[in-house]
């Protein structure tokens, strides 16, 4: 078994460690004895869609998110159908502000790809912090670094967390995040995954279900030293 792995911009969008993600998923998979293929899609590189399992799209500034949004809008049909056939996507930060219709920054508009009915609004105050979260997809708590200007307004959508501890979406939100499909969109950097082994799990079983069925169900691996380090940064 088999699951291949994109990363979009790695080039242009990858703050605060995102590149972790496709470390943590890659090792994960290798650690239960499935192949994992990664392919890290540099700005103008050729993107089939179609040969993906799982796509991440991560953090940038203002700056590079402008450059990486103009190529993403010209690849937002496949990106869109890809999200509609169940397709797993990871967005954090900047790539979830993409996937949305625009992100208003203070000189500008940067227009997203449009695949999901939200927008953001940038305001001159940072949100930096650590997050915690409570998923209605986890029994455990996730945990984050968050980092930019943009504020989410994320409508009817799922939430991907509820706030415990730091700012969600906008300052006024106590949710973080979205869950669309197999979409997980969310602020958190840190890298999350490495940090939330539970929602990198997530992620593998709803690829391998999409791809193997849905009786697909993934090995438990002991994961005694990352839980270790969730609780220490719990408190
Ligand atoms: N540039 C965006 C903002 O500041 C996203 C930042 C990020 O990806 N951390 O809101």
């Amino acid at each position: 078994m088999k699951l291949t792995i994109g990363h979009i911009y790695p080039d242009l969008l990858n703050l605060y460690g995102d590149r972790g993600n496709i470390q943590c998923l890659r090792k994960r998979l290798e650690w239960r004895g499935i192949e994992a293929e990664v392919f890290p899609f540099c700005f103008g590189d050729l993107i089939d869609f179609r040969k993906l399992d799982i796509v991440m799209l991560g953090g940038g500034s203002d700056r590079e998110q402008e450059i990486a949004a103009g190529n993403l809008r010209a690849i937002r049909q496949e990106v869109h159908e890809f999200v509609e056939d169940g397709g797993v996507l990871l967005a954090v930060c900047g790539g979830y502000q993409l996937l949305g219709e625009y992100y208003r920054t203070s000189g500008k508009i940067i227009e997203g790809m449009g695949i999901l009915d939200i927008y953001t609004e940038w305001k001159p105050e940072r949100i930096v912090q650590n997050v915690i979260l409570q998923s209605p997809l986890f029994s455990t708590e996730v945990v984050g670094f968050v980092n930019h200007g943009g504020r989410t307004y994320i409508g009817d959508y799922m939430p991907f967390g509820t706030v415990k501890f730091g700012l969600g979406n906008t300052e006024h939100s106590r949710q973080e995040g979205l869950v669309y499909k197999n979409v997980i969109a969310t602020y958190l950097h840190g890298p999350l995954l490495p940090k939330n082994p539970v929602v990198c799990d997530y992620l593998i079983e709803k690829a391998m279900q999409r791809k193997y069925g849905s009786n697909v169900i993934l090995k438990l691996l002991p994961d005694t030293e990352e839980q270790r380090a969730q609780k220490y940064m719990m408190e």
